[in-house]
């Protein structure tokens, strides 16, 4: 029988009151995985007041004494790296290799947070006037949530959770609907540290569960990835509410190669930005803008690249690439590519429809390349999220950037060449948030914020390192006065 998760809120796992739920699909093999309950707001308000009430003695709990269940679950990550690894791939069709790569940043992000209680320091000024001291303090927010989209299930919520935590707030999380397996995971292991209970809860569900969270006076600060529509909702009804927000949305990443740039190169490394993860990662390449001569060079390089990616199910050995994650994705995907060839665009690479031995049922599409898309036209501008790679020519670097910064997304923007001062140009001017200069997936370590601008961010603080401590803690500024007088001894 298929297993039916649960939720686990206040350090115990329990099922879930819903009475709708949706199926979790391998989408590769569509094997059904497990049932996942849509959980409703009343799940959400015992998640909440869980969260409420271990906050009291959370918050109190000195920061050296919070990472030491950090550091516990760092070595229990470690330990479960395959096993999480292959979850990963099953539920969202991933390689084996990009899974061990992504719980590999999840680690990262909780070694980070393990530097809290340096990271948490405030300042002062002693004498800011006669006999007169001032400090800033961080103290925690309270409680905080998670929302997460699913093409990174074990990554994501660790841009937030271990931050949150180790600064003292509790916490609660919903990971997506689509691979909650991941996160059931995570959660035994975090049991497995002896975690005060309340101070992480998870909550499976969609849409009802989110707008609990979003109108829950005890939820103070929501941290939120997925796609710009439902990101700028989230925003919007979190700020409506008086709750602080950090709301990372889509994205339409562009590449530019000039012709000075290593194209062999060049080649490897946008194959793996455009088509790994099958496209679905919100720092995929997904046009790239050639200048020069490379027109010619890149394109018959990327389109050799492409046609020879072994496609496959991501647990089995040599395969570079896995499904997208629905039916309903490779639909849309596939609409996306039809509209590019009706604004004008030629086929290079199609990658529509194909059979791949043994996996048939499976949602797949093959690397594609659309050739000479129209700048102005809507698929140069609509976030595809597969493994399609558009490609535009431009006569200069110039006109490259101001096509770029025509753009309504900034998540990142890439340069490849082998010019100093056409990468201190581009890295000046590009109007995104992560810039990668002979990099196709710019992705910031632990230590720095996951950025992103315009339309595929709302919000000022974001996701890892220290603008997390931020956004997890409120200043607390004090004017102290102790004159003689106070002195009874
Ligand atoms: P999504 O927006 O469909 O879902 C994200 C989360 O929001 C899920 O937990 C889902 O249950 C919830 N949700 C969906 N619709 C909702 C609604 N109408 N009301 C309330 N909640 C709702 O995103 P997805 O398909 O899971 O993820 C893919 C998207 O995420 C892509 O657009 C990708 O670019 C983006 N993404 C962005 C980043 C980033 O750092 N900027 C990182 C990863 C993914």
């Amino acid at each position: 029988m298929t297993a039916v998760l649960q939720n686990y809120i206040d350090g115990e796992w329990c099922a879930s009151e819903a009475t709708e739920f949706l199926d979790v699909v391998n989408p590769a093999t569509t094997e059904v995985l497990a049932k996942v309950p849509l959980s409703t707001a009343g799940e959400v308000d015992r998640a909440a007041q869980a969260a409420a009430q271990a906050f009291v003695n959370w918050r109190r709990t000195p920061a050296g004494d919070r990472i030491q269940y950090l550091f516990k679950l760092k070595v229990l990550l470690e330990n479960h790296l395959e096993d999480l690894a292959r979850t990963i791939t099953q539920e969202c069709g991933k390689t084996l290799a990009e899974s061990r790569g992504e719980v590999r940043r999840a680690i990262e992000n909780v070694e980070v947070a393990c530097g809290m209680p340096t990271l948490i320091q405030g300042y002062n000024s002693e004498d800011i006037a006669r006999g007169i001291d001032e400090f800033m303090i961080r103290q925690p927010v309270g409680v905080a949530a998670a929302i997460c989209p699913f093409n990174f299930p074990g990554m994501i919520p660790f841009w937030f959770m271990p931050y949150a935590i180790a600064c003292g707030n509790t916490y609660i999380i919903k990971p997506s609907e689509k691979v909650p397996l991941t996160l059931q995971t995570i959660m035994h292991l975090l049991e497995q540290t002896g975690l005060p209970k309340g101070v992480v809860n998870l909550v499976n569900g969609t849409t009802e569960a989110v707008d609990a969270i979003l109108e829950h006076p005890l939820i103070r600060a929501i941290s939120f990835v997925g796609s710009t529509p439902v990101a700028r909702y989230i925003y919007s009804r979190a700020a409506a509410n008086g709750k602080r927000a950090q709301c990372q949305g889509g994205a339409k990443n562009p590449v530019i190669v000039l012709p000075d740039a290593d194209i062999a190169m060049t080649t490897r490394i946008m194959a793996d930005s455009a088509f790994g993860c099958a496209g679905q990662r919100c720092l995929a390449a997904s046009v790239a803008i050639t200048v020069g001569e490379a027109r010619q060079t890149f394109t018959e390089a990327i389109a050799d690249t492409a046609r020879s990616r072994i496609v496959g199910y991501g647990l089995e050995a040599g395969v570079q690439m896995g499904p997208v994650i629905t039916a309903q994705s490779r639909s849309r995907i596939e609409a996306l590519i039809q509209q590019g060839v009706e604004e004008g665009a030629k086929v290079l690479v199609d990658g529509r429809q194909p059979q791949i031995a043994g996996y048939e049922n499976g949602y797949f599409v093959r690397p594609t390349i659309l050739q000479d898309i129209d700048p102005t036209g809507k698929i140069a501008q609509t976030e595809i999220f597969g493994p399609v790679l558009s490609l535009i020519h431009l006569d200069t670097l110039e006109a490259a950037i101001a096509l770029i910064n025509q753009g309504h997304y900034g998540n990142m923007a890439c340069l490849f060449t082998s010019s100093g001062a056409a990468a201190r140009q581009f890295r000046y001017e590009a109007e995104a948030g992560n810039i990668g200069i002979n990099i196709g997936v710019a992705a910031p370590m632990a230590f720095f914020p996951f950025s992103g601008w315009k339309d595929s961010f709302f919000g000022d603080l974001h996701g890892q390192g220290q603008q997390a401590v931020e956004f997890f803690t409120q200043t607390k500024v004090v004017v102290e006065r102790w004159q003689e007088w106070t002195r009874k001894f």
